[in-house]
């Protein structure tokens, strides 16, 4: 049989009905999926922790060197000109989390988010590590001042403080390296200001974000919930309630009822306060605790479990289901383009960068009979590495060349100018003559890998 499911029209989960913000205390849950996310939470943490500590190529795995205008990233470095190669990396990113919205729902938001990862992971553990279980919470809550209140509201915020601050010198790390965040720690604040501002403003917004404002993240600041309808259809995996199968809810020793006891259990251990029952909402962002609170009752009242499952909508409803849907075309359409496109740009990009600069002042001068370009060679070492940069003058045209250094050493992304005078006789002046410069940057192995710079060589007429 085959139900459409109802639409409940309810007020924000977080709201009251005078407005005020109805704070959610979410209740303790165990499962599998419970199980999966504190294993995903630690692995996430730690990566996220751990990213501008590791070293890869003698650079940390991922770090943004805002001052020098560098970009490490896994051993690879990029420097200033490979900026627009960011452009394929976040795009890319933006492609996975479309195609995986639409084959897996909101698996980002309850498993991946770094919201989700440190409010589940560590916020929310330590709350009940000082405050005790939900009920424990909500009864201390309602009371009046005590002792018993204070104290753990005290050490609970304090602790909050120091996580907000550790967080955001662990966030400046990705940007600032980590002996000079290490040094300014030990240093006067007045001495750098600027980070100093950063690590301040930044912990503050955590403090904020993690002991109160948390679950609103999601329902009022976070565009990704809001898009999803748009990147979703009724094959999205999500997570539902059987309706066909819960209803009419009641008490499971009346057997008219369907297999919903109406608990409420989904509900109050919901972190967005949300009744899964009422079918999907956007305030819903897939975190599983509500198919863990249900699995449990069906255990205990002995009916199978599911009745809240990850599930489509056709699913839910008892329709067919399909994998392979337009949307999924399309989208594997635009990630083909992106691949090809991303190969070809990464392709592009070698380990040095050479060009051939005119000086400023006259583009020529003329002396003994002959036509004189100044110029001067900018090069830039791309690599992680110092490397050895050989010079050699191309002579087809006819141009004779002076080159002072034609032998350098450049340091792991180090840049300098090489002056080139290039001269040829002033009757053998032609239009289409070139200044051309072969850039040769000997590997450890020994191995050359070589391009040829050049540019427009100007004289009288040309
Ligand atoms: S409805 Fe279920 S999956 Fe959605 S946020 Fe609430 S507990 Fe998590
Ligand atoms: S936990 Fe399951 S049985 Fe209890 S109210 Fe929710 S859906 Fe119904």
């Amino acid at each position: 049989m085959t139900t459409k499911l109802p639409i409940v029209e309810e007020p924000a989960s977080s709201l009251r009905s005078d407005g005020s913000r109805n704070y959610v205390h979410p209740a303790d849950v165990s499962g599998r999926f419970t199980r999966i996310r504190n294993v995903v939470f630690t692995v996430l943490i730690a990566i996220y922790v751990l990213l501008p500590f590791v070293k890869v190529g003698g650079h940390p795995a991922v770090f943004i060197d805002i001052v020098n205008r560098r970009f490490y990233l896994f051993g690879g470095v990029f420097n200033a000109q490979d900026f627009w190669l960011v452009f394929f990396l976040l795009s890319g990113v933006g492609l996975t989390l479309l195609i995986m919205t639409a084959v897996k729902g909101r698996l980002w938001c309850g498993y991946a988010c770094p919201h989700t990862v440190f409010l589940e992971g560590v916020f929310r553990r330590v709350e009940r590590w000082i405050e005790g279980p939900r009920a424990q919470r909500l009864r201390r809550n309602a009371a009046g001042l005590s002792f018993d209140k204070l104290w753990r509201k005290v050490l609970k915020h304090s602790l909050y403080i120091v996580l907000a601050l550790a967080l955001s010198h662990v966030f400046i790390s990705y940007f600032v390296s980590l002996p000079s965040v290490l040094d300014m720690v030990q240093r006067n604040p007045a001495e750098h200001p600027t980070a100093f501002t950063w690590v301040t403003v930044m912990s503050g917004i955590l403090y904020f974000n993690f002991s109160w404002f948390r679950e609103q993240l999601c329902l009022i600041v976070c565009p990704y919930g809001r898009l999803q309808s748009a990147m979703t259809d009724s094959d999205t995996m999500v997570i539902g309630y059987d309706w066909n199968r819960g209803e009419p809810r009641g008490k499971a020793s009346n057997s008219e009822n369907g297999d919903c006891v109406d608990c409420k259990r989904c509900v109050v251990v919901c972190p967005t306060g949300i009744d899964i029952r009422n079918g999907l909402q956007m305030e819903c962002v897939g975190c599983a605790a509500c198919v863990d609170a249900c699995d449990e009752i069906m255990n205990k009242v002995g009916r199978p479990e599911g009745l809240v499952r990850y599930d489509s909508l056709n699913g839910l409803e008892g329709k067919p289901k399909h994998f392979g849907r337009p949307r999924l075309f399309f989208y594997g359409g635009i990630a083909t383009l992106w691949l090809i496109g991303s190969v070809f740009a990464f392709a592009q990009s070698s380990a040095f960068e050479a060009n051939v600069l005119r000086h400023t002042g006259a583009p020529f001068f003329v002396a003994d009979g002959q036509v004189r370009n100044s110029m001067r060679i900018h090069l830039i070492n791309k690599t992680g590495e110092k490397q050895t940069f050989l010079i050699e003058p191309e002579s087809e045209s006819g141009i004779e060349y002076i080159i002072p250094q034609k032998r350098i050493e450049l340091e792991s992304l180090g840049s300098t100018y090489l002056p080139v005078l290039a001269v040829i006789p002033a009757d053998q002046m032609r239009p289409g003559v070139k200044v051309q410069v072969k850039i040769s940057m000997e590997g450890r192995d020994g191995r050359k890998s070589s391009r040829l710079v050049e540019a427009p060589f100007v004289g009288p007429g040309s």
